[in-house]
């Protein structure tokens, strides 16, 4: 594999301004071939002090850093990762499993979060207020918020680490960065350019190993003011209840469990795609993937026929032939606990239309399926699916679509798919979830205020909004 003679994979960890090795190992693997392609450090915890240390020093400059420098930054990394983009993108369906078009496709969708926080690093958020009876002057200031530590997935191993990093950059923030153990090498690549492209010594850092020993420092650590999470719920709800002692600032991009409700008046080809795009984007393991279609039932049966033929011929395989719609998923356990799902939902009563079953020898492929007759008592219905699986719903009227929708503790992404205005306002106005889509599933983007609500956690990445998780009001008034 040529990628892996590349400068950018690299198998080192990035701390004190230095790429270092640990006394072990973790292996990463391949999850479409089960090869070992590489090891990155398993830091020992000394380690993350001493990054912990670097970026205390780190942080005292960038916090004189100008605007304009952060934004050139910033633009600079962006060109690069561009101008990079095929070796990137090869990376990450190397240690991801992804098909290499979707792979290209988050080398952009990353990128777009340098270019815009480039933008948002120039703008002034500060203020003055009147003066009063006891101030001559008074201002509202907005100032980095420290030291910074991010925490991220594999699911989308690249763009998970920019929407936090820029952030953090543009406002003048230090980062401690943790990849997940599946995914490390598009976040070194990653970190490599931006060094590339001038960050400061020690501004961002990359640390490997154990994640809840690394997890245990950066949240007993006065010196971290914040950390940025993406990842499960049930890890989430960990940091929430660690993070006390040192009264951290958190932000939380948990678990979804998206409905897609399609109307009696919805137009079949809208949906359809909204279908195929919604669900199988990722081989289903995105937060925002569709996970329960809900089909009006006046127009569930022309559906669902159309949903079993357009799926059928959907190919999975390996992600670097550009024939293969759909990559392996991350993993083994990943593989059985989707296949144990399916398997319970069928013993409950649900009707296995199209797939059901494990693909191929080697690698973890599951065959696109759909699933009939779903309801929210199944335990599919309830947690993430995660994998390529549909699962159809039926309903008579409206407000009972929105209250199956909603029957779910998580709220972060839901699709409607309806031609009537009226309704589709009144449906989105009426479902609990941080973002809603009318007609359309592809929405991730720099400019949106990504995030969700109740257990799919809070704050928001991107948008006018994200620069202020990085941010800390502070008020200076002169008598
Ligand atoms: P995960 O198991 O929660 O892991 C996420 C990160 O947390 C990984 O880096 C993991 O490290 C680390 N971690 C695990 N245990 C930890 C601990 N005790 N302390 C500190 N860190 C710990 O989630 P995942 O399986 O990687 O990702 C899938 C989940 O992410 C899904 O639930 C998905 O919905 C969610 N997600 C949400 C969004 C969003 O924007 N809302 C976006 C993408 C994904 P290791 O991997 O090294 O164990």
């Amino acid at each position: 594999m040529v990628i892996k003679k590349s400068d950018l994979f690299i198998q080192k960890s990035y701390v004190a301004s230095s790429w270092i090795d640990g006394e072990q190992t973790i292996a990463v693997e391949n999850p479409s071939t089960e090869e070992i392609i590489g090891y990155v450090p398993s830091l020992s915890m000394d380690k993350v002090i001493e990054a912990i240390a670097a970026a205390e020093v780190a942080q005292r400059h960038f916090v004189q850093s100008t605007r304009k420098k952060r934004a050139e930054i910033l633009q600079k990394w962006y060109d690069l990762l561009i101008k990079r983009k095929e070796d990137i993108a090869q990376i990450i369906t190397l240690e991801q499993g992804k098909a290499i078009r979707e792979a290209r496709g988050e080398v952009d969708y990353a990128a777009g979060y340098l270019l815009w926080y480039s933008k948002q690093a120039m703008l002034n958020h500060d203020y003055t207020l009147p003066a009063n009876d006891l101030f001559s002057a008074r201002n509202v200031y907005y100032v980095p918020i420290g030291i910074t530590a991010a925490i991220t997935p594999w699911n989308f191993p690249l763009a998970m680490i920019t929407r936090k990093a820029g952030a953090a950059i543009a406002a003048g923030c230090t980062m401690i960065i943790k990849p997940s153990e599946y995914t490390p090498f598009s976040c070194l690549a990653l970190l490599k350019l931006g060094i590339d492209a001038g960050l400061p010594q020690d501004v961002i850092q990359v640390v490997t190993g154990p994640a809840k020993e690394i997890g245990e420092v950066l949240l007993s650590s006065y010196q971290i003011r914040k950390i940025s999470f993406t990842g499960s719920t049930k890890i989430g709800k960990y940091l929430i209840s660690n993070s006390s002692d040192s009264v951290k600032k958190l932000s939380l991009e948990l678990g979804g469990n998206a409905p897609l409700i399609i109307t009696e008046d919805a137009d079949l080809d809208t949906a359809i795609k909204m279908i195929i795009n919604g669900k199988f984007r990722n081989n289903g393991q995105s937060c925002t993937a569709v996970n329960r279609v809900l089909v009006h039932k006046n127009i569930k049966r022309k559906l669902t026929e159309k949903i079993v033929e357009n799926i059928k011929p959907i190919k999975a395989g390996d992600g670097f032939n550009e024939d293969n719609y759909l990559g392996s998923l991350i993993n083994s356990a990943a593989l059985t606990r989707l296949a144990n799902l399916v398997d319970k939902a069928v013993k409950a009563g649900a009707k296995l239309l199209v797939g059901g079953e494990k693909l191929y020898d080697k690698g973890y492929f599951y065959a696109p399926t759909v699933l009939d007759n779903v309801n929210n008592q199944m335990e599919i219905a309830r947690q993430e699916i995660f994998g390529p699986v549909l699962t159809l719903f039926e309903f008579s009227n409206l407000e009972e679509a929105i209250a199956i929708a909603n029957d779910t503790e998580y709220g972060l992404a839901a699709y409607i798919c309806c031609q009537n205005a009226r309704d589709s306002r009144y449906i989105a106005e009426h479902l609990q979830f941080g973002m809603v889509m009318i007609n359309e599933t592809r929405f991730s983007e720099a400019q949106v205020p990504f995030g969700g609500i109740k257990n799919s956690g809070f704050g928001r990445e991107g948008g006018k909004e994200g620069i202020f998780e990085y941010l800390e009001t502070k008020y200076i008034a002169k008598m």
